[in-house]
């Protein structure tokens, strides 16, 4: 026996008022994307969920695109049985031992949509849980807390059946929240960041500086193949590889000591706020964690974000390393991050940087750099955009239909 739907539960405390409709509507959106491969597959829209009739389809293999969708908060497959209630106590009893392990204890738990169905939901609770009580001697009842919920949905054309229940990504739908720029290293941490940020129904484009011929073109393919992961939850991502070796180096020669690291950020962070207003999005995104490094102190992040005015979201700033990598782990980047290739950020390190930088020095400093915004500037012109993803062909927004 194998199940002919999967219902998808959409997050349900936050399908409050106007704003249900255009959730579903961008969750539908992103669900077809994800099972585009799966052509037999037709979709239904019911209040607070999605039914999807597989049409023959194997339901294993659509689970793990389905988690990568944000906005479903759980999902089931789920039997359909004619509404007769023979057929009906039959087929639960069966849809009980498609389950790898014979729980401890369940409950039933019908649901009678349709009042012409001519048994109440509780004699049917009965029914169907004397049947399978029968057939498993040592299965308890418990109402409380079962281990398995055996739901039984009796709808106008038919029932449908179903014991299990899978965790979804969860968040919110991509864009639902708007677009942000992430600054996307090589390392750990900036993926975790985007991947949260975007669960929160931020859209991304991405923003990579890059110290080539310093740093290598394998590092750059790291970097691409990262933003790569984090499109498997969106279909696409637009990926900005700044040109940062002049820069670095034109700041390097006038200024070679204790505040190098947080003039570079900040003339990072100048760039990336300039390719955001560019992308029309109203924050930016960092991997930033409170106290890993020098430059990531209360102090150096904020002589960093005085320099744009848009909000920074910092979406790892209050987690452990152990928790950033077990969320790393998850979503499948953390080998990548852990590939041993340089990093921009790793040319010009000086021997102390400082935990506190002196905002006012730091200005003073940038004051002795006349040069300094045009070469920004000029960085962001040689900046090369690439499609990374899915969708990559594309040439324009692939999301651009859904605003
Ligand atoms: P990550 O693991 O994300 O590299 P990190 O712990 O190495 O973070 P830093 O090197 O201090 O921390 O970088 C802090 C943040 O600055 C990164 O999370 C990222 O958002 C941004 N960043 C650093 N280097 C780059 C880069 N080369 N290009 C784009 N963003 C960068
Ligand atoms: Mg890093």
């Amino acid at each position: 026996m194998i199940p002919d739907r999967i219902v998808l539960r959409l997050g349900e405390l936050t399908l409050k008022g106007r704003n249900r409709h255009r959730f579903e509507k961008q969750v539908m959106e992103q669900v077809k994307r994800v099972l585009r491969p799966f052509p037999s597959i037709a979709y239904r829209k019911e209040f607070g969920r999605i039914v999807l009739l597989t049409g023959g389809a194997d339901v294993e293999a659509l689970k793990a695109p389905l988690r990568k969708v944000f906005g479903i908060t759980s999902f089931s497959p789920v039997y359909t049985s004619a509404l007769e209630p023979e057929t009906i106590e039959r087929m639960a009893l069966q849809v009980m031992q498609t389950l790898p392990d014979v729980p401890n204890t369940f409950k039933v738990n019908v649901r009678r949509a349709n009042k012409n169905f001519p048994i109440d939901s509780q004699e049917m609770n009965r029914r169907v849980g004397g049947h399978v009580l029968r057939a498993f001697p040592d299965l308890k009842v418990d109402v409380r807390q079962p281990e398995v919920e055996l739901k039984v949905e009796l709808r106008e054309e038919e029932a449908l059946i179903y014991c299990t229940r899978e965790e979804g990504a969860g968040g919110f739908p991509v864009g639902s929240n708007g677009k942000a720029m992430l600054m996307l290293s090589g390392g750990i941490d900036s993926p975790v960041a985007g991947y949260l940020a975007m669960r929160q129904g931020l859209r991304l484009e991405a923003v990579h500086f890059h110290s080539y011929p310093f740093t290598s073109e394998r590092s750059q393919q790291k970097v691409k193949d990262l933003a790569d992961k984090l499109s498997a939850y969106t279909g696409s991502i637009k990926l900005h590889m700044v040109p940062f070796t002049d820069v670095q180096t034109k700041i390097h020669q006038v200024y070679n000591k204790n505040l190098l690291i947080t003039l570079l950020r900040r003339a990072m962070m100048r760039i990336a706020g300039k390719l955001a207003v560019t992308a029309e999005a109203g924050a930016i995104v960092t991997g930033e964690s409170l106290g890993q490094v020098a430059s990531q102190t209360l102090g150096s992040m904020n002589a960093i974000g005085q320099v744009v005015q848009m909000p920074l979201i910092r979406p790892l700033v209050c987690m452990d390393k152990q928790s950033i990598i077990r969320i790393a782990e998850s979503i499948d980047t953390y080998t990548l991050s852990i590939l041993p290739y340089e990093d921009c950020c790793t040319l010009f390190l000086p021997p102390s940087p400082s935990t506190n930088p002196n905002v006012n020095v730091v200005e003073s400093i940038e004051r002795s750099m006349p040069w300094l915004e045009s070469e920004l500037d000029e960085a962001v012109r040689r900046t090369e955009t690439v499609w990374i993803g899915n969708d990559r062909n594309k040439t324009s927004d692939p999301f651009a239909s859904l605003f």
